[in-house]
């Protein structure tokens, strides 16, 4: 089969995948669960439950606080302790539910059978409503409301929906090893979505570094017999898995400046997003668990994990299961070493969106000492949004914000492929983010001062009939 990839940019860091062979395992429950309400991109979740409250496992704790917001289910059972601020693993306060674990009850409804629930349903507005009412968001990253996402507005139309497996950062394995294990779960999970869209064709899209995953999913597509699903080749090259990426490799398409991928009729959702949604609607059960890999190049193969874990559970919690925080652990990061966030607190709880902790080594953390920019371009030769990193360095410096919104500093995707490749050892993506943080608050103040100029227009022009 023909390998495909993106054109414009990328990089080739080792892939460092050392946790690949070790199946997932099942985290035992701790004591305490510390429910986070911002999970997910939009509102935070507005709690309905109270102190001294009994739950079960999949009890609602909190409703969406906005359209772009999320359900969140409890995910024990047990008793709610407190309901307060909490610091999340950047060590921002954020509301969370405290919950005391007692037993392992589940709600009634819940299937928690292995058997393959095979057969799609059809009534894809019951569908929806399944995967809201379940708390699905994406889980490759952005954590953007899953129904919302498979909803596309009146005007637009799915041709067709990427799955996105290629797992294109360093050392990350827990999307390799649900395709391994839950392939036929995920396959099902990808035809709900197909239905949903309206029966536009699927391409489960997978990097060539991963050739047992590419064989599980094909035997899984192949078994299943749905019309229209076929895996998809992908040249190892980072970062192939960034959604404007993956359409351009798969369909040749470009998404422009600001634009969704639904206005070129793309719709992307990662695997663990396909397993989440098969479990909502096959199984009734909310997202409550997540896969995720305990790895880094300071510990040895047989320390690292990818388990199976509770949302809330913190990460201390899960640290501690694997042995402890390494003593020669410089970093730790959660997610890939490429994308990841530093994790400035270490008993922060897990999010439905967590795929890792990363223990990096000072070797592999230490940047060069920085020096001056030779113009060599490598920077913008890497970038797969085809920016210039070091003329936006430069309009950083100078605080132009106007010259970073016309060189479209708001369409980098946050990739550190410039940072990989300068020789200068300029903090490129450093800068360039808190750049794009400023210029994104420009551009949304203008559009709500928009909003308010066209509703007042508006009132004065009914006022004036
Ligand atoms: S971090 Fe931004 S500027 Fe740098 S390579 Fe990636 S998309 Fe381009
Ligand atoms: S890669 Fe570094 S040294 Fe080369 S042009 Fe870009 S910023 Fe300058």
């Amino acid at each position: 089969m023909a390998k495909i990839t993106f054109q414009i940019g990328g990089v080739h860091p080792d892939d460092s995948k050392i946790a690949r062979n070790r199946a997932i395992e099942v985290l035992p429950l701790p004591q305490t669960v510390y429910v986070s309400m911002a999970q997910h991109l939009g509102a935070p979740a507005k709690p309905v439950v109270a102190v001294g409250d009994h739950v079960k496992v999949g009890t609602v704790l909190a409703e969406p606080g906005g359209f772009i917001s999320a359900f969140v289910h409890s995910p024990v059972s047990g008793t709610v302790k407190k309901i307060e601020p909490r610091k999340d693993i950047a060590g921002n306060n954020v509301p969370h539910i405290e919950i005391a674990v007692e037993g392992d009850e589940w709600e009634e409804g819940i299937d928690l059978s292995d058997t393959l629930v095979r057969e799609i349903p059809t009534d894809r507005v019951a569908v929806l409503d399944k995967i809201k009412a379940c708390g699905v968001v994406g889980l490759g990253g952005a954590t953007f409301p899953t129904h919302v996402k498979l909803n596309p507005a009146p005007g637009s139309k799915a041709e067709c929906l990427l799955l996105n497996g290629a797992e294109c950062e360093p050392y990350l394995t827990s999307d390799f090893r649900i395709m391994l294990e839950r392939s036929s779960e995920i396959v099902v999970g990808a035809a709900i979505m197909q239905m949903v869209l309206g029966g536009c064709p699927c391409k489960i899209c997978i990097e060539e570094n991963k050739p047992e995953a590419i064989k599980a999913m094909s035997e899984a597509v192949a078994e299943l017999g749905y019309k229209d699903i076929e895996v998809v080749t992908l040249k190892k090259k980072y970062p192939q898995g960034g959604e404007k990426q993956l359409i351009a490799a798969v369909m040749k398409r470009q998404v422009g400046s600001g634009a969704l991928p639904i206005s070129v009729g793309a719709v992307v959702q990662n695997v663990a997003t396909a397993l989440a949604v098969y479990e909502a609607v096959q199984k009734n059960k909310p997202l409550i668990t997540n896969t995720l890999t305990i790895t880094g190049d300071c510990i040895p193969e047989e320390k690292q994990h990818n388990y199976l874990f509770r949302i809330g559970m913190p990460l201390s919690y899960i640290a501690e299961q694997a042995g402890g925080v390494p003593e020669n652990a410089a970093k730790l990061i959660s997610g890939g070493p490429m994308m990841g966030k530093a994790i400035a607190n270490i008993d922060a709880a897990t999010v439905k969106g967590s795929s890792s902790i990363l223990y990096l080594s000072e070797a592999a953390t230490k940047r060069g000492e920085e020096s001056f920019c030779i113009r060599c371009g490598r920077c913008a030769q890497a970038c797969p949004m085809g920016l210039e990193p070091f003329l936006l360095r430069r309009l950083y410096a100078a605080g132009d914000l106007e010259g970073l919104e016309k060189n479209a500093v708001q369409d980098c995707i946050e990739c550190g492929c410039c940072l990989y490749s300068c020789p200068a050892n300029i903090p490129l993506l450093d800068n360039i983010r808190m750049a794009k943080g400023q210029v994104m608050g420009v551009i949304r103040a203008r559009a709500a001062a928009a909003k308010v100029a066209a509703e007042a227009a508006k009132a004065a022009e009914s006022a004036a009939k």
